[in-house]
């Protein structure tokens, strides 16, 4: 094919670097994959067959997927209610379900920001899909640098920077609780902040790991107009094939958010897998405990190794740097080793994030890292 020249194409466009996924190839059965923060444990395969099942009988493939959500949101309701012993705390009105938190970020994004009306405020490390969705978007984004010691966010910088004439005004600051990569929940003065910020800056409480951390926020949305929360089924729930995740704020924000939407973003499989996973939580959700022991066992081997410096972690993975010259080269080149030995983890953020596996897979990790000592 001849070269266009792409000129109907935003320029902005042309330089964007996108989200890298590993690739899943026949070959990925041997990874040990430490790279995505994803549970370790699919589907017991009980639960998959009835699952299965659930497809047979109840699905018609002819038919588009419920573009109301309503049973997944009742479900969903109960969930985030149950969860912080709140009975009445929120309704349907007040969940909107994104094709995962993905979807939600990016709606968020287009509903303050579009049109050069609103930038964004991050603190790196960070997620990094707020970023690259908002440069998809033609949307600036605003970073500051965490402390170094216990990647908390510098209030200073962040309030100077919010007060400045920003041209576009900052109009979303996202926060991680606990963040990834750096695995720290926020600290009572990260919260107070955010309890004090304008009511003109939504403040989205990206709560992914919190049934690994057990620490939500949500018990405060009442008082606070401006916050809202975003979950997922990706992570605790061992659902990230189905790509479903949810946000939890007042419901004049959820329905600017139903409004963005694709009439039909969530499959109907993908709807029933997560009703099921809810109403077989008690089968579902223990393995959490599982990975938490394990991310301690992890944990105390790497600091016993004197190559790192390693950081607690409220999470399910672990992140680190190396003691000595903790270099971009340095560290690209441990993940090049690993990934040769087949251990695949992430080099984000000017260091190494370990997403904790089943004890095989990390015991495979430590013995590979022993090995490039
Ligand atoms: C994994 C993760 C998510 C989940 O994204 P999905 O699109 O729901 O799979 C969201 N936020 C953070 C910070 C994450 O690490």
């Amino acid at each position: 094919m001849t070269r266009s020249n792409l000129s109907f194409i935003r320029e902005d466009l042309l330089n964007l670097s996108a989200y890298v996924a590993t690739p899943i190839s026949e070959n990925n059965k041997q990874l040990t994959r430490l790279d995505a923060n994803e549970s370790p444990y699919n589907l017991p395969q009980d639960l998959k067959a009835k699952l299965a099942l659930i497809y047979e009988q109840e699905i018609e493939t002819n038919r588009y997927p419920d573009g109301s959500h309503l049973k997944l949101k009742n479900l969903i309701t109960d969930y985030v209610n149950e969860s912080v012993n709140l009975p009445y705390l929120i309704s349907t009105n007040n969940i909107s379900i994104g094709n995962g938190s993905d979807e939600l970020i990016r709606s968020i994004l287009m509903a303050t920001c579009l049109n050069n009306r609103g930038s964004i405020l991050v603190a790196n490390p960070t997620f990094s899909m707020y970023g690259i969705l908002a440069q998809s978007l033609g949307i600036i984004t605003h970073t500051i640098s965490r402390n170094e010691i216990d990647f908390s966010w510098n209030l200073d910088t962040a309030n100077k920077l919010i007060s400045k004439e920003n041209n576009p005004p900052i109009k979303v600051v996202f926060v991680v609780h606990p963040n990834s990569p750096t695995a720290n929940c926020l600290n009572s003065e990260e919260i107070q902040w955010l309890r004090d910020l304008p009511k003109d800056i939504l403040v989205v409480i990206d709560e992914a790991y919190y049934e690994f951390s057990q620490q939500t926020l949500v018990s405060e949305l009442p008082q606070h107009p401006n916050w809202l929360i975003l979950r997922t089924f990706s992570k605790a729930f061992r659902l990230a094939a189905h790509r479903v995740g949810y946000a939890i704020a007042h419901g004049d924000i959820i329905k600017i958010l139903e409004k963005l939407r694709l009439p039909y973003n969530l499959p109907t499989f993908s709807q029933l897998a997560a009703e099921f996973a809810l109403q077989h939580r008690d089968l579902i959700l223990p393995a959490v405990k599982d990975v938490m022991t394990e991310k301690e066992r992890v944990y105390q081997a790497l600091i016993s190794n004197s190559l790192f410096k390693v950081w607690h972690s409220e999470a399910n993975f672990i992140y680190l740097r190396l003691a000595e010259n903790p270099t971009k080269e340095n560290h690209s080149r441990i993940m090049a080793q690993l990934k040769q030995d087949n251990v695949i983890i992430r080099h984000t953020g000017d260091g190494l994030r370990i997403s904790i596996g089943t004890s095989l897979e990390n015991d495979n990790l430590l013995n590979k890292l022993a090995k490039h000592n």
